[in-house]
This record gives structure tokens, C-alpha cells and sequence, in this order.
């Protein structure tokens, strides 16, 4: 059977290890297979669930399939090792929390989740006031630009409309977000370190070090002229001793 796998990242061969059948009563007939996945690429196991009943048979519709975790989503966190350390524990934990509602498709934490991010993050840059005023202080305070700041709004909108009207975004715009999200953290805990490997400077920032350099020698010099008493000047005519 062909499954997108996660760990793959593509549909790979999968083969069901144990499957537990549920059917229903005489008058109404339904069946749910709940399958213990294995894929035969990489191994990785996974739990699905195929549902059927007479009228969905009788229409001709395909089986219902919901996988755990998700496989229309399937993401992962891109904070690999290396970059963890420098994003502060409070942020990573609550980006954890989201990467794990929206791959088992729990859009209502997914949103809330987002929102409370974006908050976590403007608490850790020491940002003041409400989640409105805590955006536009990280403009202020030169850590993200105007435009990614209107981009973090949508957030607020979305983790606001989730928590007081109960109401779940459909999963494209929490895709959406999440990819703003990412954005956003990677430009403020990933730029940094990745910046700091680069030790090498270009070719013409080396050629206007050697001019700075040139330029101060020479400026030196002249200071240095400019304070050495003047040499006298030879007198004319016949010397004394001569005359
Ligand atoms: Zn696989």
C-alpha cells in the first residue's frame, strides 16, 4: 500500500503489521480498520484508520483514510541541533507544541499556538504592552522591519478569532502562518550564528582596509613632520671666519 511516509518525505510502500477490524450492527453496515503502519523504506511505524459504510459504498466514494501523525501536513521542526541552543527554551517549547497540533490536525491549538509564539517571542526581546504594541516594539527596536510586523498581526488576528469565537481557520492559512512564523524565527536566532561562521571578508572591503591603512600612515607622518622643529636655515654670504 502506498503512504506518504514523514521520514522519507515522499509516498513510499507500507505494510500494515497488525490491523484491529470494528464493524457495525445488521441494519446499518460500516467497517474501521485501525492499522499499525510500517514503511519499507526507512522503517519508520505509523497508525492509520480506513473507514467505510454501506451509503459511502453505495455512492461510490472512496474510503475515508486519516493517518496519524498527519500526512497532509507532516512538518518538522527547522531548528536542527546546531541552532536550538540559541533560540530561548520558552520559544522552542511553544513552536514544539504547534509543529505537534497542526501534523495531527488540531487547527483550533494550532492557531492559538501561533499566536502564543509571536507572544513568547516579544517577551523574550523585552517588548511592552499588549500583543499589538509588543509587535510594533520589535520594529522599534530594529529586530524585525514594518512589513514582517503587519505579516505578525495576521497572527494576532487568527490566534484571537480561535480563542474567543472558538472558530478554526482552514488548514491553508495555517500553513500560511506557520511559514511566516518560520520566517521570523529564522531571521531573529538563526542570521546571528550563521553570520558568525563567515569569517572571510570580499575583495573590495579588503582593498578599503588597506586604503584606511594607507591613508593613516600618511596622516601620521605628517603629524609627526609638523612637530619636529624646523631645521635652520643656511645662512647666506661669506662665513665670519672668512670675511
Ligand atoms: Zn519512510
Amino acid at each position: 500500500m502506498q503512504v506518504r511516509c514523514l521520514n522519507c518525505n515522499r509516498p513510499t510502500n507500507h505494510a500494515v503489521m497488525a490491523c484491529y477490524t470494528e464493524k457495525g450492527a445488521e441494519d446499518f453496515q460500516w467497517r474501521s480498520d485501525y492499522e499499525i503502519l510500517r514503511c519499507q523504506g526507512c522503517g519508520k511505524v505509523s497508525f492509520g484508520i480506513r473507514s467505510s459504510d454501506e451509503d459511502s459504498r453505495a455512492s461510490h466514494e472512496p474510503e475515508s483514510l486519516i493517518y496519524y501523525p498527519s500526512r497532509e501536513v507532516g512538518r518538522q521542526p527547522i531548528f536542527g541541533r546546531l541552532f536550538r541552543s540559541h533560540v530561548p527554551t520558552n520559544v522552542l517549547r511553544i513552536y514544539h507544541e504547534v509543529i505537534t497540533a497542526i501534523n495531527n490536525n488540531q487547527p483550533l491549538l494550532t492557531a492559538v499556538g501561533l499566536r502564543l509564539l509571536i507572544e513568547a517571542i516579544c517577551k523574550e526581546e523585552k517588548c511592552k504592552g499588549n500583543l499589538e504594541k509588543e509587535i510594533d516594539g520589535l520594529v522599534a527596536k530594529g529586530i524585525i522591519a514594518a512589513k514582517q510586523a503587519k505579516l505578525l498581526h495576521k497572527h494576532r488576528f487568527l490566534g484571537n478569532n480561535a480563542a474567543h469565537e472558538i472558530s478554526a481557520p482552514p488548514q491553508e492559512e495555517l500553513i500560511a502562518a506557520l511559514d511566516m512564523a518560520e520566517i521570523i524565527l529564522r531571521a531573529i536566532y538563526s542570521l546571528e550564528p550563521l553570520g558568525s561562521r563567515i569569517t572571510s571578508t570580499n575583495k573590495s572591503a579588503r582593498r578599503a582596509a588597506r586604503e584606511k591603512k594607507k591613508q593613516f600612515a600618511a596622516k601620521a607622518a605628517r603629524i609627526l613632520k609638523a612637530s619636529m622643529p624646523k631645521a635652520q636655515k643656511p645662512t647666506t654670504g661669506t662665513p665670519y671666519f672668512l670675511r
